[in-house]
């Protein structure tokens, strides 16, 4: 089902069924993209979709669809991550995007292009969903190419991207391309309520207004942001290092490293910005004590060592050294002034 926002987008860029054999979607993360394509996969295999060209959702296509298991749907790449994990696009890609953890290799491609060349199983179409499409190799967008310029009868191929400019030209010129919105913070915080989640507000700051990604933030992340964010917000007190150093010790070093990072964004945006905070809005008080006694340039050392660290995440290292490391680096920094 696609989500409140994105209905004014459906009814102008489709016009379906039958629907474009090739499509790019494309969006901010976590504003709905993969709810986005798997009501496209639903609405093409539907037997009986209604006015809007939208998935029934009651028929066995709709049931199979939903479930993942529909014979005639094949997903190449796992659609984007739940939206609540480290943004893929921080990490480190080889430049050719060649090889590396995290492509989609000519082999999914050719799997894809072998599916599509058999007659469909059930009605009337075939679906091919590749997401994150900006993962492909070069190769792989190569081998997507010939696909996208004849697509068998019967075929949809719809690739799903928060960074379209990552594929080639050739690729993007061949799909219709489907722009997604960014919720506006009513419908994003209305959505959110209706999701039974408890501070809507306070979840979408924590994800720069993503609700998608709010929503999916998971139990963890809130104990630990509780547990952390005052003894970084009043890293003046005595002993304070060695609560914090206690308090990360069950922390998981992406998400310390969240946590630290979005603490420093707001110090640098109440120190240097319009005075608020964007990720900590329940604690702008204290974030402008802790600006007041951080010098400009030690902050920003401390930030691009965080983003320094964002790029190393999926990197074998002693989460509980590193973890220290950034700690330490956090309270010295209020001796540089
Ligand atoms: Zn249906």
């Amino acid at each position: 089902m696609i989500l409140p926002w994105q209905h004014e987008t459906w009814r102008q860029s489709l016009d379906g069924p039958p629907f474009p054999q090739s499509l790019l979607v494309s969006g901010a993360r976590g504003a709905g993209m993969n709810e986005f394509a798997r009501a496209l996969v639903a609405a093409i295999l539907c037997m009986t979709p209604d006015d809007d060209g939208q998935a029934c959702g009651q028929c066995d296509e709709c049931r199979w669809s939903s479930a993942g298991t529909h014979p005639d749907q094949l997903s190449v790449g796992d659609l984007y991550p739940r939206a609540d994990e480290e943004d893929p696009d921080a990490r480190e890609v080889s430049p050719d995007r060649g090889d590396g953890e995290g492509v989609l290799k000519i082999e999914r491609i050719r799997e894809a292009t072998t599916f599509l060349s058999v007659a469909p199983n059930r009605n009337h179409a075939k679906v091919v969903v590749i997401s994150p499409a900006d993962r492909l190799t070069l190769a792989a967008s190569n081998a997507l190419l010939k696909v996208l310029e004849e697509p068998p009868a019967r075929c949809h191929l719809i690739l799903v991207t928060a960074v379209p400019s990552r594929l080639p030209l050739t690729v993007r010129s061949r799909c219709v391309q489907v722009r997604l919105p960014v919720p506006s913070m009513t419908d994003a915080r209305d959505w959110l309520a209706q999701q039974d989640i408890e501070a809507p507000e306070l979840a979408l700051a924590q994800t720069g207004n993503a609700p998608l990604a709010a929503r999916d933030l998971p139990p963890e992340y809130w104990t630990a942001r509780q547990r952390l964010l005052p003894l970084l917000a009043h890293s003046s007190r005595a002993g304070n290092l060695g609560a914090c150093l206690a308090a990360a010790t069950d922390i998981d070093h992406p998400m310390l490293v969240r946590l630290v990072q979005t603490w420093c964004c707001d110090l640098a945006y109440v120190k240097l910005g319009d005075g608020r905070s964007r990720f900590h809005p329940d604690l702008e008080s204290e974030a402008r004590e802790c600006a007041r006694r951080v010098g400009t340039a030690a902050l920003f050392g401390l930030a691009s060592r965080l983003q320094t660290s964002r790029r190393w995440l999926d990197h074998p290292m002693n989460p509980k050294l590193a973890n220290e490391e950034i700690l330490l680096a956090y309270h010295a920094m209020y001796s540089e002034i």
